[in-house]
């Protein structure tokens, strides 16, 4: 099969991370017979620079015309001072809104290799973690109504939750297919006992629900599943929630394997089209030294062969070569430990390349 894929290099390590996922996708070309198109665009800081905006016309014209976006990180001290809409950051909010990317996929994985990474007592995470977070990403508080008035305590700022169903039911659908891939237990979060949108949110998700007789729903609260992410987070399969509770959850849970170099992520819409990214930044201490860890990266092209390509199985063998890696014994800085083999950004994407 033949795919087309847009790549955002970006700002700071993203050059470094992408080159090694591009190759990574080209040696599953070959393994599997398919074949993968890259075109290189501009976007974040280095499109600010070069072309005066974050996100530039053909930018997202070539994005929108792609099977997959793969994007490395924007930002960096350089463009820190410009106003908040002129920033790099602007880029991934424009091309979310205009690809209508509007449920953004956060694995949150501990591998059994890094476990010592996981940040609480070895009890708690025994046999492994692996959980998602299915966060909602164009609609909440995010971009609901705002701006200042004049209140009881004189001038003061506001912002506004607003859910419709339309937009609570996709997400839910994302998330129950989700559940339905993985151990069918779907966990819904909201803070139903104080919002009415959540209360629209929680009537919505046991609607869907009827259509996944299988997966096994439940519904808590956002500051309880705070806590038992860190009490027991082993009761989770899937977590769907909206997207400002998604934001702070999906942190939360991936600090929890403790390894910020390792996590991918996905944002889809309602086709296949979708983007796929690491969630760590774009790291300007280490950038261009080829220290960066780049298998987040790695593992989002993972995800981009199972979501929007569904290609299952290649999907998996990018993700067993990556376990196969750590396995042997071989670490980029970020998650060394003592007795492992230290290497840099390069040989970390050759070692990925062996094991497939
Ligand atoms: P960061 O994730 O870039 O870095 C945090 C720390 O983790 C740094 O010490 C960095 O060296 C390390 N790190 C991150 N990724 C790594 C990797 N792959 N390998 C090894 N070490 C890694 O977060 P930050 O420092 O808060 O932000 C830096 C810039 O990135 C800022 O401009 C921020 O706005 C931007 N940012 C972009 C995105 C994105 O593009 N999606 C996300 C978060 C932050």
């Amino acid at each position: 099969m033949n795919f087309n894929i847009a790549v955002i290099p970006g700002d700071g390590i993203g050059p470094d991370i992408t080159e090694q996922a591009i190759l990574v996708l080209q040696k599953v070309g070959e393994k599997f017979n398919h074949s993968f198109t890259f075109t290189e665009v501009l976007a974040g800081g280095i499109a600010i620079d070069k072309r005066g905006k974050a996100l530039p016309e053909d930018t997202l014209e070539i994005c929108k015309t792609s099977d997959a976006v793969l994007l490395g990180a924007v930002g960096g001290p350089k463009w820190d001072t410009l106003p908040g809409n002129e920033r790099p950051e602007q880029a991934l909010l424009g091309l979310r809104s205009a690809l209508g990317l509007f449920a953004n996929l956060r694995p949150a994985l501990l591998y059994e290799p890094l476990k010592e990474a996981c940040t609480l007592r070895p009890d708690l995470v025994e046999g492994g973690l692996d959980l998602m977070v299915v966060r909602e990403l164009t609609g909440g508080i995010y971009f609901g109504e705002r701006g200042f008035r004049e209140g009881k305590y004189g001038e003061e700022a506001y912002d506004t939750e607003a859910y419709s169903k339309v937009e609570v039911e996709r997400i839910a659908r994302v998330a129950f297919d989700i559940a339905m891939q993985r151990d069918k237990k779907l966990t819904s979060v909201d803070k139903a006992n104080i919002l009415e949108s959540s209360r629209l949110w929680r009537a919505v998700v046991e609607e869907v629900s009827k259509e996944y007789p299988e997966v096994e729903l439940n519904h808590l609260y956002v500051d309880n599943t705070a806590m038992q992410l860190v009490r027991n987070p082993k009761q989770f399969d899937v977590i769907v929630t909206s997207n400002m509770f998604g934001d702070i959850l999906s942190d939360e849970a991936s600090m929890i394997t403790g390894s910020i170099g390792m996590l991918p992520s996905a944002s889809l819409g309602e086709g296949t089209l979708g983007m796929y990214e690491p969630i760590h930044g774009s790291a300007p201490d280490i950038a261009g030294q080829n220290k960066a860890n780049p298998l987040a990266t790695i593992l989002s092209v993972a995800m981009m062969l199972r979501h929007s390509f569904h290609l299952e199985e290649e999907a998996k063998a990018v993700e067993e070569a990556v376990v196969g890696v750590l396995e042997k014994g071989y670490r980029t800085g970020d998650i060394m430990s003592s007795g492992m083999t230290q290497v840099g950004t390069k040989e970390m994407g050759q070692l990925v390349l062996e094991n497939l």
